[in-house]
């Protein structure tokens, strides 16, 4: 196993002096260096040879000594030195002041075919941010990590990818509801892999310790290796760099609300400043469409980070980040003026992908009036958002919208209780149907190719929370199996798959109230 090493983090910028491993306060540095924690039997679970083949490992070298000892975190690769982050962030609303990588270890960057790729490990022991917790991961959360990050790539949003699921052969104690009732788990280790691993909180906790000369250093190392189209210097970098991560994360939102992903826990620290979805903790998929739901239940009361809401808080992320940065430029209204345009660009890119889902050719008051619409009915009695989408595209312009609901066809298998269609429900659907028909009646797309196009958009499977439940469960028991299936599965979620579609299904009913399903905590 070959990699081509190119370390600039830990190369370019300011490193704590202090190389104990102990818990403290990091000053004027943006790391510390670590050691990952030797695992007592590594054993690899799953990995993804896409993203191998990414950073030029091959097949072979997977199923080698080498990969195991490194992704585990028993060898460290020669001539590289491992670091932990220093970041802090606003948790929930509140600034929590430094945080940092407590148990993400980063090894090294390699550069292949011309890209650069950060390669961390996630659960491979303490580091100097560790505060109060063990430094570990668990296999149900590295599961939860490794699958969805790999589903999220391939369904076309962006996010960090994961490398390898690998176990340590350690056992972890986790209290998974906070409820007293804590017990051993088993230990794993996830290779993250990403062009870099910065967040919003990285440029946060420099600012609130006024240290100016190594905000100004990471926001320069920031803007010359992953905003090359910035060619200005000083201020005007800094104002094209938030412009850019405002565009950015705008998009990595909007691709969220396509899919229907719920992140969980969109603390400032868990927001990449790339743009890309990271740290797969409490997230989870909406089944039923419904903007107020939320995965976490540690946000159970409040729904915070609820679906329906993620837009306002990316802008809120956002804010704080203009705040973090706001000393290099001194001047607010560029800042205010990035802000001040994310709701109209949201509401525009929102509109689009609307109607990408719908198959719907520009028209725009027509349009907003039939999304909106839509979004109430959907609300009306419980809908699978993922089924009804998928198979909105059996509509055709010639469908006949009846009294009964027969034209419904496909699309029935979406509703949680189809007995609740009658009455008001069934007539707000009907003058849905009608609109939506005559709409695409007037658009020039044929029925085939709008079904082509909508399938592009709306994925036919997805990481539903019930499936990789189900994966947990059976890996607990030692068969990795439907790691595997899933990995698979979701490699293609626009596509056919006539032999996965017991996958195309509701949730089903005994996943309802389920601990890992419907209810997931921080615990990982
Ligand atoms: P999260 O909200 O899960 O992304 O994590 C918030 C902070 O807690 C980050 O600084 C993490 O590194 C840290 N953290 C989470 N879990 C652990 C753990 N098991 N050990 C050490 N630090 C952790
Ligand atoms: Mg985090």
């Amino acid at each position: 196993m070959i990699l081509n090493l190119k370390d600039t983090f830990n190369k370019e910028l300011p490193a704590d002096r202090n190389t104990d491993n102990t818990r403290r306060q990091v000053f004027d540095s943006a790391f510390s260096y670590v050691t990952p924690r030797i695992p007592s039997a590594p054993k690899l679970v799953h990995a993804s040879r896409s993203v191998a083949n990414l950073i030029g490992i091959g097949p072979k070298d997977i199923q080698s000594e080498e990969f195991l000892k490194v992704f585990s975190g028993a060898k460290i690769i020669e001539n590289t030195d491992p670091y932990a982050m220093c970041y802090g962030g606003h948790q929930f609303g509140n600034w929590a002041g430094q945080l940092g990588d407590g148990r993400a270890i980063n090894l090294t960057e390699v550069i292949h075919k011309n890209h650069r790729w950060a390669l961390q490990l996630k659960g491979a022991g303490e580091t100097p941010y560790s505060r109060t917790a063990d430094g570990l991961a668990v296999l149900r959360s590295s599961i939860r990590e490794h699958l969805c990050s790999e589903a999220m790539f391939h369904l076309g949003v962006p996010t960090t990818r994961s490398l390898s699921l690998m176990l340590t052969g350690d056992q972890v104690m986790r209290d998974i509801l906070y409820n007293g009732n804590a017990d051993y788990e088993k230990g794993a280790v996830v290779c993250r892999v990403s062009p870099s691993f910065i967040r919003f909180g990285n440029f946060q906790i420099l600012a609130a310790r006024k240290d100016l000369k190594t905000l100004t250093a990471l926001t320069d190392y920031t803007i010359r290796h992953f905003f090359p189209t910035i060619k200005s210097t000083g201020k005007e970098s800094y104002i094209e760099f938030f412009n850019e991560v405002v565009n950015r994360t705008l998009k990595m939102i909007v691709h969220w609300q396509r899919v229907g992903f719920v992140h969980g826990v969109m603390n400032t620290d868990n927001l990449s400043i790339l743009g890309l979805t990271i740290d797969y903790g409490p997230y989870g998929w909406l089944e039923g469409y419904d903007l107020d739901w939320t995965p976490n239940t540690t946000d159970r009361e409040q729904k915070r980070y609820r679906f329906g809401n993620q837009p306002r808080v990316a802008l809120w992320n956002l804010m704080q980040l203009a705040n973090a940065i706001y000393p290099l430029v001194n001047e607010a209204p560029p800042f205010q003026n990035a802000l001040d345009h994310f709701q109209e660009k949201y509401d525009e890119k929102y509109l689009e992908m609307m109607e990408s889902k719908l198959g719907l050719e520009k028209r725009e008051n027509i349009n907003q009036i039939l999304i909106n619409q839509l979004q109430e009915n959907l609300l009306l009695t419980e809908t699978d958002m993922t089924i009804f989408f998928r198979n909105l595209a059996d509509i055709k312009k010639d469908t006949k919208i009846d009294s009964e609901g027969n034209f419904l066809g496909s699309i029935k298998e979406a509703f949680y209780q189809p007995e609740e269609l009658k009455g008001k429900t069934m007539e707000a659907w009907i003058d849905w149907f009608i609109n939506y028909k005559e709409k695409i009646c007037n658009d020039s797309l044929s029925d085939g190719e709008r079904k082509v196009k909508m399938n592009e958009v709306n994925p036919k499977y997805v990481l539903r929370n019930y499936m990789a439940q189900l994966a947990i469960d059976a890996a607990n028991r030692n068969n990795y199996s439907i790691v595997k299936e899933l990995f698979e599965l979701l490699e293609n979620p626009y596509e056919e798959q006539i032999e996965n579609e017991k996958w195309f299904v509701k949730r089903p009913e005994w996943a309802k109230h389920k601990i890992g399903c419907s209810m997931l905590s921080c615990s990982s």
